[in-house]
């Protein structure tokens, strides 16, 4: 199944089968060297919250998916096919371009409705210009080892990941230095929704 410009479609985490957090996106490109999803400020998505409704960072204890409101920046996705991170370029409500964030994740797989994946914690932040960069939720991928979630082998296996990215974004290869800030959504497109089946997880994605 390849998407086609224009689809909604979700991009979901899940874990040990279960959804951890749900994200409507319109699908911008989907062919062998990139996936690119559009989630705009604005858009309904589903994230984990613990029963009591507090706030829950890593799936160690029991969680539900809660309805919340996409705010503060749209996000381009920007995925090359295998990688374990996606590049997110990032504009604020006025579209003045924020700067680049690496999501280190598994390797998305495609499902019935979009593709799923799970975070990896780890993240690097950009400024918009490249020129100066910083690791975020160091802390948190070493309480995910902690806990028990993830190996110390899997974690190193995520920080050589944003090693690589790192190469990436000093030398202002691929995505970072293709001209994606000047994106522009298609203005006719309406916010993303939940497609028939969002809830779904095929056995394929556990
Ligand atoms: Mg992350």
């Amino acid at each position: 199944m390849v998407w086609s410009p224009g689809d909604q479609i979700v991009l979901r985490e899940v874990w040990d089968g279960k959804l951890w957090a749900v994200r409507p996106v319109t699908v911008v490109r989907d062919d062998p060297e990139l996936i690119a999803l559009y989630l705009p400020i604005g858009t309904a998505w589903k994230r984990p919250k613990k029963p009591d409704d507090s706030m829950i960072r890593m799936p160690s204890e029991e969680w539900v998916l809660s309805d919340d409101i996409w705010r503060g920046k749209s996000v381009l996705h920007l995925i090359t096919s295998g990688a374990a991170h996606a590049v997110w370029a990032m504009w604020n409500q006025t579209r003045e371009f924020l700067g680049w964030y690496v999501n280190l994740q598994e390797p998305v797989r495609r499902s019935r409705v979009g593709f799923d994946y799970m975070d990896q914690m780890l993240d690097l932040v950009t400024s918009p210009d490249l020129t100066s960069w910083r690791w975020k939720d160091e802390e948190e991928l070493d309480e995910e080892v902690q806990c028990g979630l993830v190996t110390p082998e899997q974690a190193d296996e995520v920080r050589r990941e944003g090693d690589r990215v790192l190469e990436l974004i000093r030398n202002k290869a691929s995505p970072f230095g293709d001209g994606w800030e000047h994106w522009r959504p298609d203005p006719t497109w309406p916010l993303p929704g939940f497609p028939e089946g969002w809830d779904r997880v095929d056995l394929s994605s556990r």
